[in-house]
């Protein structure tokens, strides 16, 4: 998506680690009218996918799930870190290593939000190693439901995450995909068709 690639280039910066950061649009500061074109833009690609639920993970998928959610018409849930062990048992949950902080958490869904005829559309800002994905789909799973597919806004595709979640046959739909990027040499975009 041209207009994406774009506010990546002017305002995106490099970190070292394979970071990008892209908090002035994306997820700390959120441009809202870039969300609602991304918002559409997963709309024309996962429309005919008969999306059921909107599944993100806490915190900096819920805005753009959000927006989403509203091109679909369904209910938006996400994916909450635990920090309190829950023995209820009510609630799906799996571990997730995170990529950004360099260690592991849990997340869980409450079983009264996912439902074995879903259809679930994964949304998420940033696909890496591919940890934060396996960890919807696994809730996703445990619940009976399908993964329709999943919208990501930024595919790092010099990591393996992309690979890996296509692998297990699910559609995968980035709106950018950064084939390299590095401070001196700037970022490069695969180009969509
Ligand atoms: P993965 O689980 O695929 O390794 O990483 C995805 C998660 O890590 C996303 O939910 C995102 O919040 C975070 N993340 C991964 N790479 C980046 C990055 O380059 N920049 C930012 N801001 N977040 C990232």
């Amino acid at each position: 998506m041209k207009l994406l690639e774009e506010r990546i280039r002017q305002e995106g910066v490099v970190k070292d680690n394979d970071v990008l950061k892209v908090d002035r649009f994306l997820n700390h500061q959120m441009d809202v009218n870039l969300f609602m074109e991304m918002g559409k833009e997963f709309k024309r690609l996962f429309g005919n996918e008969k999306v059921s639920r909107i599944l993100t993970i806490e915190a900096s998928g819920i805005g753009i799930a959000c927006v989403a959610a509203q091109s679909f018409g369904v209910p938006v849930v996400f994916a909450k870190k635990n920090k309190t062990k829950n023995i209820s048992g009510d609630v799906y949950t799996t571990q997730v290593e995170s990529f950004t902080h360099g260690k592991s958490y849990e997340i869980m869904v409450s079983r009264e939000f996912l439902k074995p005829q879903d259809r679930v559309l994964l949304i998420d800002d940033f696909l890496a190693n591919g940890a934060a994905l396996m960890g919807l789909i696994t809730l996703v799973r445990q619940a009976g439901a399908t993964v329709a597919g999943a919208g990501i806004c930024i595919e790092k595709a010099f990591q393996p995450g992309g690979k890996r979640i296509r692998e297990l046959g699910i559609r995968v739909e980035s709106l950018a995909r950064i084939e390299s990027m590095s401070q001196e040499g700037g970022i490069k975009f695969i180009d969509m068709p």
